[in-house]
C-alpha cells in the first residue's frame, strides 16, 4: 500500500501582478516532486487577492495545467492564441519552445479558486511548438457513487479515460468522499504520487489536513478514508523524468546554458509570435 512519507504545508506568497496565492510545490520545503515543478493553490473571494491577475509573461520547457475550481479566468497569448475559463474547467497549456501569455480574472466579484500545476517535459520535447487544450467542465468525466465523486482530468479510473493527452504518465483526479468512507485506486508503480487536500481532512496511515500535500511512497494501491467532515482532495501522479532540471524563473530546462539561451531568445523576441 501506499503511504503518506511526508507532510508539506503551503507557503502564503503572491505571484504576477500582486495575486495571493499558496505555493505547495515549488517552495524551500518541497523544491519539485519530480516531474511536478510547481504546484500554486489560489482561492478567495476578496478581489483584491486576484483582480490584478497575470499579465504577460513567458514560459518554456514543461506545461501548466490551471484547473478551475470556481471563478472565470480568461488566457491570451502573442501569437494570437486565447481561451476562457470557467468554473470546473481545466486549460492545459504545453509552453514548449516558447509562449508569452497573459493569464487574467474574467470577474470582479466572488469566489476565484484552484490550482495551477507544472507538469516537466521531457529533455527532447521541452521545445515542441506551443499548444493550447481547453478542457471544459463536461468534457470531464465524473465517477460518482452513494459515497465519493472523481472527476477524472488525466489518466484513467475504473475504465474511464480523462480527457488530459500528457506528453508522459499523468494522472490527476479530483476527489470528494462522504464523512467516514473511503476511496481507493491504483496508481502505476514507481510513479511520483500527491495528495492535497483542500477541504475536509482524510487519513492513509497517518491523517492529512486541509491545506496539506501529503507525498505518497512510490509504490503499491492507494486507499484513503475521510474523517468526520468528509474530504476533497487532489490526487496527481506521474512517470518521473530523472533528468538534470535547471530552473530560471519561468523557464525550466536541463542545462544553466539552456536557462541562458532562453533569456536570450526571449529578450531578443523570439517567443511566440
Ligand atoms: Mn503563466
Amino acid at each position: 500500500m501506499r503511504k503518506i512519507i511526508n507532510q508539506i504545508e503551503g507557503i502564503k506568497t503572491s505571484d504576477g501582478a500582486g495575486v495571493s496565492l499558496t505555493r505547495i510545490i515549488g517552495s524551500p520545503e518541497l523544491n519539485m516532486l519530480d516531474p511536478f515543478l510547481l504546484l500554486d493553490e489560489f482561492g478567495s473571494d476578496n478581489p483584491d487577492d486576484y483582480i490584478a491577475g497575470f499579465p504577460p509573461h513567458p514560459h518554456r520547457g514543461f506545461e501548466t495545467i490551471t484547473y478551475m475550481l470556481n471563478g472565470k479566468f480568461h488566457h491570451k497569448d502573442n501569437a494570437g492564441n486565447e481561451g476562457f475559463l470557467e468554473d470546473g474547467s481545466v486549460q492545459w497549456m504545453t509552453a514548449g519552445k516558447g509562449v508569452v501569455h497573459s493569464e487574467m480574472p474574467k470577474q470582479t466579484d466572488g469566489l476565484v479558486r484552484g490550482f495551477q500545476l507544472w507538469l516537466n517535459l521531457p529533455k527532447e520535447k521541452k521545445m515542441i511548438e506551443p499548444a493550447y487544450h481547453d478542457i471544459s467542465a463536461d468534457q470531464i468525466p465524473c465517477i460518482k457513487t452513494k459515497i465519493s465523486t472523481v472527476k477524472i482530468i488525466s489518466g484513467e479510473y475504473q475504465n474511464t479515460k480523462g480527457p488530459g493527452k500528457p506528453h508522459t504518465g499523468f494522472l490527476y483526479f479530483d476527489v470528494n468522499i462522504d464523512p467516514g468512507k473511503s476511496f481507493s485506486c491504483d496508481i502505476p508503480e514507481d510513479w511520483n504520487a500527491f495528495i492535497y487536500v483542500y477541504e475536509g481532512s482524510l487519513s492513509v496511515n497517518s491523517d492529512l489536513s486541509k491545506g496539506f500535500l501529503g507525498v505518497l511512497s512510490a509504490s503499491g494501491k492507494l486507499e484513503v478514508n475521510s474523517l468526520d467532515r468528509g474530504a476533497s482532495f487532489i490526487l496527481v501522479a506521474g512517470e518521473p523524468l530523472n533528468e538534470p532540471v535547471a530552473r530560471g524563473g519561468p523557464f525550466v530546462m536541463n542545462t544553466r546554458s539552456e536557462i541562458l539561451q532562453a533569456f536570450e531568445d526571449y529578450q531578443s523576441g523570439k517567443f511566440g509570435s
